[in-house]
């Protein structure tokens, strides 16, 4: 049984990483030969945060060009918006402006947007930098940046369970303790070797 669901989708340019943020997220799996997105896909996973429980359903979208037409029909009454570029990829992160106003176009009701830099492991190839990427964060008045790799899992976990918090305190759902984070319903063995968060919070949101 969940409280509540939270519906969310995942967008951005084709190839940098959003189906491998998924199913890395979902079930620990990363594919270095994913096929494209055709259209949409749909995942979900359970959050438990206080005495509550979020069920997100997740949509990972195709970044292509001739699917926004599918893709567009699933924009409406989505609560989250994961916006991700590649770090490694100049086009990517200038194009999320498209994407946000793809979503806005479709009149959706306030999302949460957060913004994503995939990658992480090849950080030697980086060329957008943490402070380029938390300025459009902060200038977009997006609700937050992460910088992750689903290749070794790094911050993949907290992208979800920092968008499940934001979600349920924005919706005075859940009371707001800083020692009570959000746990996901089942543990997988990945989750125990964790690495600090690496994300950047942006004024007035502060998730970890
Ligand atoms: P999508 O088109 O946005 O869904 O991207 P995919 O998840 O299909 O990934 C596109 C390509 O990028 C694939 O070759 C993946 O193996 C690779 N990829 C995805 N995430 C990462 C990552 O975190 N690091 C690296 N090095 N490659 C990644
Ligand atoms: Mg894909």
């Amino acid at each position: 049984m969940t409280d509540y669901s939270i519906k969310t989708i995942i967008v951005g340019d084709s190839s940098v990483g959003k189906s491998n943020i998924l199913t890395k997220f979902v079930s620990d799996e990363f594919n270095s030969n994913s096929c494209p997105t055709i259209g949409v896909d749909y995942k979900s996973a359970v959050v438990n945060y206080g005495q509550k429980t979020f069920k997100l359903l997740i949509w990972d979208t195709a970044g292509q060009e001739r699917f926004n037409a599918i893709v567009k029909t699933f924009y409406k009454d989505t609560q989250v918006v994961i916006l991700v570029f590649d770090i490694t990829n100049h086009v990517s992160f200038d194009n999320i402006e498209f994407w946000i106003n793809q979503i806005k176009s479709e009149k959706v009701d306030e999302p949460i947007f957060i913004l994503v830099g995939n990658k992480l492991d090849i950080e030697k190839k980086r060329v957008i930098s943490k402070e380029e990427a938390i300025k459009k964060t902060t200038d977009l008045k997006l609700h937050g940046y992460f910088e992750c790799s689903a290749k070794n899992n790094i911050c993949i976990e907290e992208i979800f369970l920092g968008a499940t918090k934001l979600y349920s305190d924005m919706k005075n759902i859940t009371d707001t303790d800083e020692k009570n984070l959000p746990k996901r319903k089942k543990y997988l063995s990945f989750n125990l070797k964790k690495e600090k968060p690496k994300f950047f919070s942006c004024y007035p949101f502060n998730i970890f």
